[in-house]
């Protein structure tokens, strides 16, 4: 059996990118989305241990004293972090890990684990983030003015990623991604185990 792959996709807050990693979770088998935790409070309708496990900055510091985070950053004022434990199993038992965390993160998992695959999912314009920021009517001018300027800096990591999905119309966006998770499954590295097997009956 092969080892599952692990997907980081990163973009600005307001970018679309949980509605698109919820249509692509739901069309590909095998995987495994990982639960972040935080110190943001939750917002309407998120439940602990779903969206987030939600945490004290008292819990969360705990945890990074444990040495229980792949990664983590400070994203507009809060926390979060992604725990390894689940994502070690997970990857064991073939999954492919799908991520949904900012650029600093991004980049601490990449220098942790070279082979994931970085996508960064962004909106059609920096008008039309702003929009979409303001129309979820979840958070203060003031964090929404953080998440902007956030988005500015996220915008400079860019060129550090594998590649670029426009959030433009959701369901091309998921297309794509999926695309890009079957062409990284064809690789030669994570074919060779079929080839292998194929010359040793042979
Ligand atoms: P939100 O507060 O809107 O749920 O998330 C804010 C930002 O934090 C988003 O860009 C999201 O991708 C990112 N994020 C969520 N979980 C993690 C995590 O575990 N680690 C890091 N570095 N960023 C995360």
């Amino acid at each position: 059996m092969s080892k599952g792959k692990l997907f980081v996709i990163s973009g600005p807050s307001g970018s679309g990118k949980s509605t698109l990693l919820a249509e692509v979770l739901e069309k590909l088998e095998n995987n495994f989305f990982s639960v972040s935790a935080t110190t943001r409070p939750p917002r309407p309708g998120e439940t602990d241990g779903v969206s987030y496990y939600f945490k004290s900055p008292a819990e969360f510091k705990k945890m990074i004293e444990n040495g229980e985070f792949l990664e983590y950053a400070e994203y507009a004022g809060n926390y979060y972090g992604t725990p390894a434990a689940p994502i070690i199993k997970q990857l064991e038992n073939g999954k492919d890990i799908f991520l949904d965390i900012e650029v600093q993160g991004a980049l601490q998992v990449r220098s942790k684990m070279p082979e994931a695959v970085l996508i960064f999912a962004v909106p059609p314009s920096f008008s039309v983030l702003e929009k979409r920021l303001r129309n979820r009517s979840t958070e203060s001018e003031r964090i929404i003015m953080m998440r902007l300027e956030a988005a500015r800096i996220e915008y400079k990591k860019a060129s550090e990623y594998d590649y670029v999905v426009i959030t433009d119309k959701p369901g091309d966006a998921a297309n794509e991604i999926i695309s890009i998770v079957k062409a990284e499954k064809c690789r030669f590295a994570e074919r060779k185990y079929l080839l292998d097997e194929a010359f040793d009956r042979a």
